[in-house]
């Protein structure tokens, strides 16, 4: 084994050189300007596992080098000195958890005639996108599960935190124009104040995540609709989907969409959903009806499209890139499609020029059981480790996708899955998958990942805290 091929994620170039650094020489961490909560973070974790780094003696130093990437970085090791340099603060900030993923690799049977091999790690990610989803719509977690979910992203270089607050079972974004959204909850009550959500935002922000916050339509709102019947087609028979064509159900989500939007006022993406609506209401509607023969269509599926493509637009004009799910219908090309079905979804999407998420079910939904020891539904597989790992988002059409193919995404859904289960469904499966979002393809082998994991876990890195 190369000696200093124990990070995770795995470093694109290892370049070993001759020497040793000896732990217990470090003495000191020299930051550059606006990288001192850096160094305070190496310091403290530094001194859990028994060194003092603030003693004077072989320097630790970090600095932004316009030369380097963003979010990459070079972590260079010689007996004299530790040098971390990035391309920007996150670029400093995933040097420096490499450099504890080493130092903590060392010191797992004391500090004593610990060392570190001297060489050189350059590493940049795959993907500009690497994702995590969360849906607190089904099962709703504490803002401090949110917190630990986004510090463990951090930790493992994950850099969006995509949100799903809306569901046919909960709506969980504090509302004021409809108060009687946050009476829902059908599996767990509860919804995320003003003041919550600019916590969770500041917080993600120190771990260099960005949010993509996902409200639902046109399916997925029965909860919605049973407080709002004048928005379904039939309000004596509420379903899950909004009406198509009644004027007032834009008006409702402008409205609503507007208000959401305001609780996140440095998103740039906003996801839409648009999965899984049923037909069924549509077609008995006189004014779905009315409205497509007006439109010459011979297909429902083409006025939910236009219904989309028309939320699309709103949000848009916001200055807000919209999101949808792969449904099958063609999205205005600005749209970011998120492929969940199959790899055949990219090719589809290919077609009209979108760019994409990669979050095929059966290689990313961590709610489906890593084994079958788990509680499960009958819509689940199971989903190993090795599964997660063995991800390959680009498949054959490598050349034709190029930069469309913006990043994987992880998914975990709720039906099944409570607040304090959270942290369970994703170890070690996000472990797997930050690989696969940043590592390059050709980095990534499974037992050599299994043997880095091990060092880790058994060093005790993963229960140091990033932040
Ligand atoms: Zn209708």
């Amino acid at each position: 084994m190369e000696n200093l091929d124990v990070v995770i994620p795995r470093p694109q170039t290892i370049i070993s050189a001759p020497g040793v650094l000896k732990v217990e020489s470090v003495g000191e961490v020299i930051a550059g300007e606006g990288l001192e909560r850096f160094a305070a973070v190496i310091v403290r974790n530094a001194g859990i596992m028994g060194l003092d780094f603030t003693q004077g003696g072989v320097p630790v130093k970090l600095e932004l080098s316009p030369e380097i990437k963003v979010e990459s970085f070079e972590l260079d090791i010689s007996p004299a000195e530790v040098k971390i340099s990035g391309g920007d603060m996150a670029g400093v900030f995933y040097g420096a958890g490499a450099f504890e993923q080493l130092l903590c690799a060392a010191v797992a049977r004391g500090t004593r005639n610990a060392e570190i091999p001297c060489g050189k790690i350059v590493d940049s990610p795959r993907f500009s996108y690497r994702g995590f989803m969360l849906d607190s719509a089904r099962h709703f977690q504490s803002v401090e599960t949110i917190k630990s979910v986004l510090a463990l992203m951090a930790k493992l270089r994950l850099n969006v935190f995509h949100w799903h607050l809306c569901d046919s079972q909960g709506f969980r974004t504090e509302s004021k124009l409809f108060p009687e959204l946050n009476t829902l909850g059908t599996m767990k009550p509860g919804f995320y104040t003003s003041e919550d959500i600019a916590e969770i935002r500041a917080f993600a922000a120190e771990c260099f995540i960005t949010i993509i916050p996902e409200i639902e339509m046109p399916g997925h709102s029965q909860g919605l609709l049973a407080l709002h019947p004048e928005l379904c087609c039939d309000p004596g028979n509420p379903g899950k989907e909004f009406c198509l064509a009644k004027p007032e159900v834009r008006t409702f989500l402008e409205k609503l969409i507007t208000e959401f939007a305001a609780h996140f006022p440095d998103a740039k993406v906003m996801h839409l959903g648009g999965d899984e609506a049923d037909t069924a209401h549509w077609n008995e509607c006189p004014e779905c009806q009315k409205l497509m023969k007006e439109k010459g269509y011979d297909d429902i599926r083409k006025l939910e499209n236009d219904f989309m493509n028309d939320m699309a637009a709103f949000v848009r004009s916001l200055g807000i890139t919209p999101v949808t799910w792969f449904t099958g219908s063609v999205m205005e090309q600005s749209t970011i499609i998120q492929v969940w079905r199959s790899i055949w979804e990219l090719k589809e999407t290919l077609k009209n020029g979108n760019r994409m998420i990669f979050s095929v079910h059966d290689q990313l939904y961590l709610d489906y059981p890593a084994s079958a020891a788990e509680p499960f539904e009958n819509w689940m597989l199971v989903l190993t480790e090795s599964g997660v790992y063995n991800t390959e988002p680009f498949a054959a059409w490598e050349k034709d996708i190029g930069d469309l193919l913006l990043g994987p995404e992880t998914c975990l859904w709720t039906e099944t899955v409570p607040d304090h289960r959270i942290m369970a469904k994703l170890n070690p499966r996000i472990y797997a998958f930050c690989e696969t979002a940043w590592s390059q393809a050709k980095r990534k082998e499974w037992y050599n990942y299994v043997h880095r994991k091990e060092v880790l876990s058994a060093c005790g890195w993963f229960d140091l805290k990033a932040l």
